[in-house]
């Protein structure tokens, strides 16, 4: 539920960061959007068992909407920002801008490797659900490979 006389909050990003700034600001008189590439929250310190096929991925992947549902002032938003306009106080969307009176960046980070990129194809990164599958599908095949040679 928006309404014009209230100042708009976006935020951006729905992990841990930005779901605490939503749920902070449901006992004020703001109209929240959240905004995030996916319509999950990712749990994910639970990556590593998703990698090792100790969990399924469902299981640490919570949809925003039903975590903010209860939240009246709150919008959620399934779109890829692409930047923002500060001068003109709106973030984003390709062609699309939302309008913000105060904007909460919650973007998350990357993984580095201080300039060897190369290595990448050795040590993988796991932010997502799909870099833990990916790695669960190499171990699991690693497995599978050397049961075939024991047993030829
Ligand atoms: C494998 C792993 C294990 C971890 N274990 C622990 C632990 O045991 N204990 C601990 O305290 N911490 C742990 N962490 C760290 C913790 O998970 C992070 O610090 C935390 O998730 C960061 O929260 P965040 O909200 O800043 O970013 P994130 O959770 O990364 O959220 C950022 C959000 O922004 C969205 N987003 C990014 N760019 C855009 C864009 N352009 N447009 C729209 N949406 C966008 C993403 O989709 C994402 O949902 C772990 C992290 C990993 C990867």
């Amino acid at each position: 539920m928006t309404t014009v006389d209230r100042p708009r909050v976006v935020i951006l990003g729905g992990g841990f960061g930005g779901l605490s700034a939503a749920r902070a600001l449901a006992p004020v008189a703001v109209d929240v959007t959240l905004i995030d590439r996916h319509n999950y929250h990712l749990f994910q310190p639970l990556l590593y068992q998703v990698a090792t096929a100790a969990l399924a991925p469902n299981t640490i992947a919570a949809p925003i909407r039903a975590i903010l549902r209860a939240q009246h002032n709150a919008t959620v938003l399934m779109e890829t920002v692409t930047g923002i306009d500060a001068a003109g106080r709106a973030v984003l969307i390709g062609e699309q801008r939302v309008a913000y009176d105060f904007l909460i960046v919650a973007t998350g980070a990357h993984h580095s490797y201080f300039g060897h990129d190369e290595w990448e194809k050795f040590a993988p990164g796991i932010k997502t659900v799909f870099d833990a599958l990916a790695i669960c599908q190499q171990i699991l095949s690693a497995f599978e490979a050397g049961s075939l040679r024991r047993s030829v």
